[in-house]
Formats: structure tokens, C-alpha cells, sequence
């Protein structure tokens, strides 16, 4: 199943974005100042220039050192505003962007840390990453470059435009008919450009998992003598890219070609219409001087409109993938009146108990009453895709049951808090799961905080001690991503003393050993006899071998429980356990 996102306007998404500003308003404030300061220079410049021509022409005794010297010193003046608001603008405005991004990260992972499996289930971890990252830092650009542009842009463009208008009314006019043309070519054609920059990523991106889907396999291309086909494959793909680069250059060609032929326009526009004015004496040398270095700022001013075009649709759809996963509600939470789960002793029942996937129609248990003891060892046994697991599943309630109820000592477990819940249930599943860091770190992950001797004994506990001793570094030892370092068994082995460190009243074994060689087996078979002593344990299980010793064995078919008894008592019955147990030990 994949979600159907909401859709939503510019204005819903730049509005929900705008809280994020609400703790930086001062920093925002700051930074829209210091870009104001940047333009001074650039906007006073012209009236400098204008006024020296000016004095030159009109009378050139009034041109002394005194008059040039004031001048300059005003400029100097100017560019040091200039630079320090440059400063500023450049580290205030990055820094606030940044602590924005923080922020919003900060909110993401919690918020996607606080989902439902289903959310997991649905969302691929390497398409959460790049939302957690890469999309985040379009945003953040966006964030302060976006203020600060249309802010710089509008003053430069507002202050040009008086000051033109003041000089020569109707050649200001022409030139501000101009804008709007240059505006609308420029964009079409970065638009057109930027999506043949696009199409050449995506393609980049394929062409990378095809290489390296074909060294990965080299043995198998080589084995089978294929390497002359596997390069024609790679050919034809690495023609299309050189293609899809042509084009880019082309409409890059395009782009920058048509932004420097409205230049040329603008300038001959200036030539011919202020050479006119000049003439008509309606415009001095000086004003014609201010008027070809205004033309300049806005020429540069409606590149930066055309450049922010795309930081805004970038920022925006970054924006958006951020509103469409903050917007998903965790479907698993505590209720209002929620209350903690204490001291638990262990009884766990099933009132008919109906559940299906969030999302599918496909019931997977229906009806389902079960019932395990306090301290008793209960497995569950049956055909693959009965919804074993999914058992294990709902007692932690990583999902919710669609009608019944679960209970723990009676009481109905979407009563009480998550955290008091899965407080009290241990689960060691097939897939051992170990942190990157070291052995005694991701045995401390059972109960934070917990002593060394605490750490030591489960390592006892789980027979995990010996082999953990025999490392490079002991508990030190770095286990490598995901464990890798380590064998499946020792792996199993780690998990369990987390669990014995946890000592929870409820264990969930779920398929511990299925991936375990015999040897491993026995090993870790023992520690989890060991760890479900004195504790209510369900064990879900493939090898029947292994739970021989269970109090009670639960047959789980499509049906519904269709059996149940001590192991001996169902093989007596000759039924359902009686064929699994000869297909699977014999
Ligand atoms: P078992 O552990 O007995 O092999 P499961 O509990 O894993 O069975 O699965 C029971 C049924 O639920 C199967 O039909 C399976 O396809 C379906 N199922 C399991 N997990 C999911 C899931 N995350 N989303 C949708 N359907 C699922």
C-alpha cells in the first residue's frame, strides 16, 4: 500500500513553515538588516560617479582634491556598512538557517521515531535519510537566502526605480517595460534548463546502480563469459547520458545567451534613449553616467528574481516532503486516562482478538481467545504466514487489534502507557539487531544506566561472558555495523543478556535460534531457558525440537487454534502438531 499525500498550496506550506522562524525573530530581524546594509554602496555608487561627471562638466574649477577626497571618503564609508553588514548577513543568516534546520530535524526524528511499524512497513529508512538531510539543507538555503534576496532585490529595485524616475521620466519607463520580458525568457529557459539538469541526476543515479550491480556481480559476468554484453548494456546507457549532458548544455547555452541579449538591450536602450536625452539637454552627463550604473544593478537584481525562482521551488518541495511526514499521526498512542503498568506478574490473555494489517482486508486472526499463565511457557507453533509473529506483535502492541482485547494481569493493555508496557515485555527476536559501538554498550542498552556488575552477570547469565572475554577487548570490543564482526550465534547471545539486564516479566521469543547452526543452537538454547525462568514465555518457533519443554504448545493454523496441549499430549492426538512434527524433525 503506498499513501496517498495530501496536497498542498505554496501558502499552506510556507505558512506552517513560518513557526520555525518564531524563536529566531531577533537573529531574522538582524539579518534583514545587515542585507539592507549591503546595498548601500552598490545604490549610492551611481550618485557619486554622477556628481564628479557632473562637476567636471558644468565647472571644472569646483573639481579639486578637497572635492574628490569627500567624495571617496563617503565611498569608503559606504563600503565599510557595506562589509560589515556583508559579514554579518553571511554568518547571522547561515546561522540562523542552520539553527532552523536543527530544529527541524530534531522534530522529524522524533516525530518518525515515535511511529507505528505500519509507517515502517511504508517508508523505506534511505528515503527517511535523505528527507532527514539532503531536503532539510534546501530548506535552510531557502530559509535565510530566501528573506534576504527578496529584501535586497526589492530595495535595489525600488530605490533604482525612484531615482531613475527622478531623473528622466520616460527613458526610466522603457527600461521597466523591458523587466517583465527578461523576467519571463530568463525563467523559461532556466526552467527548461534546470530540468534537463534534473533528468541528468536521475539518470546519473541509475546509471550508478547499474555499475554497480555488475561489479557486484562480476564473478557471476565473468563465470558466464558475459563481459561483452554487460559493456554493451553499459554503452547504450552511458550514450544516454552524454545525450541527456548535450541537452543540458545546450539549454545552459540557451539560458545564459538569452539573459546577455536583454542586457545588450538594456544598455543599447540607455545608449540610444539617454544619448536622445542628452541631446534634448533633458538629462545631464552626469545622470546618463548614473543611469547606465543603475540599469546595471537591476539587470543583476532580475537574475537574482530568476535564480531565487528555483531556491524557492527547491525550498518548497523540500518544505513539502517535511508537512507530509509531520503531518502522518502516530496511530499508536497512549490514551488520555493512560495508566502505568506495575507490578506485573505475567498473566497475558486474548478475548477474541481480531486483527488485521492496517491497510489490508485480509483478516490474519480471527476471533482469537488464548490464554498464558503467569510464569508459564507457552510456544506457538504452525504453519508459515498463520500469523504467529503477529502475535508477538500485538502484545507489545506494535499494532493496534481491530476488535477483543488483550490483557495483562486483566487489564486491557491500550489502558495502559507504552512505556510501562513494553517496559515489562523482553523479546529476542531471529534478527538480532546490534548499535554500531562497543559489546558492553549494546548489552547496557537493556536498561541504560546499569551497573558494570549488573552488565557482567547477563553477560553470565546469557553464557555470553567467555566469548566476550576472548575478544580483541573484551567488553570494549567494537562490534561493527550491525555486529558484523560477530557470529550469529554470539550475536544471539548479546541479545540475550540484554534481555537477562531488562528483566522483564514477559519474554516474546520469536524464532530465536531458526537461523542458528546446531551447535549455536544448543548454546543459546540453554541461555534462553535459563532467561525464561520465572518469567511468562511465549516461544514462537519453527524447530518443534525446542520447545518439547514447553508447559503448553498452541497450534496456529489459518483456522484459528486448533490445537493445544503438552507436547506429548499432541502427538497422542495424531493431528495437525503430529504432521508438523514429522515433516519438520523427520
Ligand atoms: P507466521 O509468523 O505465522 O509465519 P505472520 O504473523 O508473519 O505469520 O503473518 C501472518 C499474515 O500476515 C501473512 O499472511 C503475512 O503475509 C501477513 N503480514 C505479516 N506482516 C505483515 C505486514 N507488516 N503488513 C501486511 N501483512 C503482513
Amino acid at each position: 500500500m503506498t499513501r496517498e499525500y495530501k496536497k498542498y498550496s505554496n501558502r499552506e506550506l510556507i505558512k506552517s513553515f513560518i513557526p520555525y522562524y518564531s524563536r529566531y525573530k531577533w537573529m531574522f530581524f538582524l539579518d534583514m538588516l545587515f542585507a539592507a546594509m549591503t546595498t548601500v554602496s552598490e545604490l549610492i555608487l551611481p550618485m557619486i560617479l554622477s556628481e564628479i561627471t557632473d562637476t567636471a562638466t558644468s565647472d571644472l574649477a569646483k573639481l579639486t582634491m578637497n572635492f574628490i577626497g569627500k567624495m571617496t571618503f563617503i565611498y569608503l564609508i559606504l563600503r565599510i556598512i557595506e562589509m560589515v553588514g556583508f559579514y554579518f548577513m553571511q554568518s547571522v543568516g547561515h546561522i540562523m538557517g542552520a539553527r532552523i534546520e536543527r530544529d527541524m530535524r530534531m522534530d522529524l526524528f522524533t516525530h518518525i521515531q515515535g511511529q507505528s511499524m505500519e509507517f515502517f512497513s511504508e517508508n523505506k529508512v534511505g528515503s527517511l535519510m535523505s528527507r532527514l538531510t539532503s531536503d532539510l539543507m534546501d530548506i535552510t538555503e531557502f530559509a535565510h537566502h530566501g528573506p534576504e534576496n527578496i529584501f535586497i532585490t526589492g530595495i535595489k529595485i525600488i530605490v533604482s526605480f525612484i531615482i531613475l524616475i527622478l531623473i528622466d521620466i520616460p527613458l526610466t519607463l522603457v527600461i521597466f517595460l523591458i523587466i517583465p520580458f527578461m523576467v519571463f525568457f530568463s525563467r523559461k529557459s532556466r526552467i527548461r534548463m534546470r530540468e534537463f539538469q534534473r533528468s541528468q541526476r536521475r539518470f546519473m543515479g541509475e546509471l550508478n546502480s547499474d555499475i554497480e550491480d555488475s561489479l557486484l556481480g562480476v564473478n557471476v559476468v565473468q563465470s558466464y563469459g558475459n563481459e561483452k554484453l554487460e559493456g554493451e548494456k553499459f554503452q547504450e546507457k552511458n550514450e544516454i547520458y552524454a545525450k541527456l549532458r548535450e541537452k543540458f548544455y545546450y539549454a545552459m547555452a540557451d539560458y545564459l545567451t538569452i539573459t546577455r541579449a536583454f542586457d545588450a538591450l538594456m544598455y543599447i536602450v540607455v545608449i540610444l534613449f539617454g544619448g536622445y536625452s542628452l541631446i534634448k539637454g533633458r538629462i545631464t552627463a552626469g545622470n546618463f553616467v548614473a543611469f547606465i550604473f543603475y540599469v546595471q544593478t537591476l539587470l543583476t537584481s532580475v537574475r537574482k528574481i530568476v535564480e531565487f525562482a528555483d531556491m524557492f521551488s527547491r525550498g518548497i518541495s523540500g518544505i513539502e516532503r517535511f508537512t507530509e511526514l509531520m503531518d502522518i499521526e502516530t496511530t499508536i498512542v497512549d490514551k488520555i486516562d493512560a495508566i502505568e503498568l506495575k507490578d506485573v506478574k505475567g498473566k497475558i490473555e486474548f478475548h477474541d482478538v481480531t486483527f488485521s494489517y492496517p491497510g489490508f482486508d485480509e483478516l490474519v486472526l480471527k476471533n482469537l481467545n488464548l490464554t498464558v499463565n503467569e510464569g508459564e511457557s507457552v510456544a506457538i507453533v504452525g504453519p508459515s504466514g498463520a500469523g504467529k509473529t503477529t502475535i508477538s506483535k500485538l502484545i507489545p502492541r506494535f499494532y493496534d487489534i481491530d476488535s477483543g482485547k488483550i490483557t495483562i494481569d486483566g487489564i486491557d493493555i491500550s489502558e495502559v502507557t507504552l512505556e510501562s508496557l513494553r517496559d515489562n515485555i523482553g523479546i529476542v527476536q531471529q534478527d538480532v539487531y546490534l548499535f554500531s559501538g562497543n559489546v558492553y554498550e549494546n548489552i547496557e542498552y537493556g536498561r541504560p544506566g546499569a551497573s558494570k556488575d549488573d552488565i557482567i552477570e547477563a553477560a553470565k547469565h546469557a553464557a555470553a561472558y567467555d566469548f566476550i572475554m576472548d575478544l580483541p577487548a573484551g567488553f570494549d570490543t567494537y562490534v561493527g555495523e550491525r555486529g558484523v564482526k560477530l557470529s550469529g550465534g554470539q550475536k544471539q547471545r548479546i541479545s540475550i543478556a540484554r534481555a537477562f539486564l531488562k528483566n522483564p516479566k514477559i519474554l516474546i521469543l520469536d524464532e530465536a535460534t531458526s537461523a542458528l547452526d546446531n551447535k549455536s543452537e544448543n548454546i543459546v538454547q540453554k541461555s534462553l531457558n535459563r532467561l525464561s525462568e520465572g518469567r511468562t514465555t511465549i516461544t514462537i518457533a519453527h524447530r518443534l525440537s525446542t520447545i518439547k519443554n514447553a508447559d503448553k504448545i498452541y497450534v496456529l493454523t489459518d483456522e484459528g487454534i486448533t490445537e493445544e496441549g503438552s507436547h506429548k499430549d499432541l502427538l497422542d492426538l495424531k493431528g495437525e502438531y503430529y504432521n508438523l512434527y514429522q515433516v519438520v524433525e523427520k
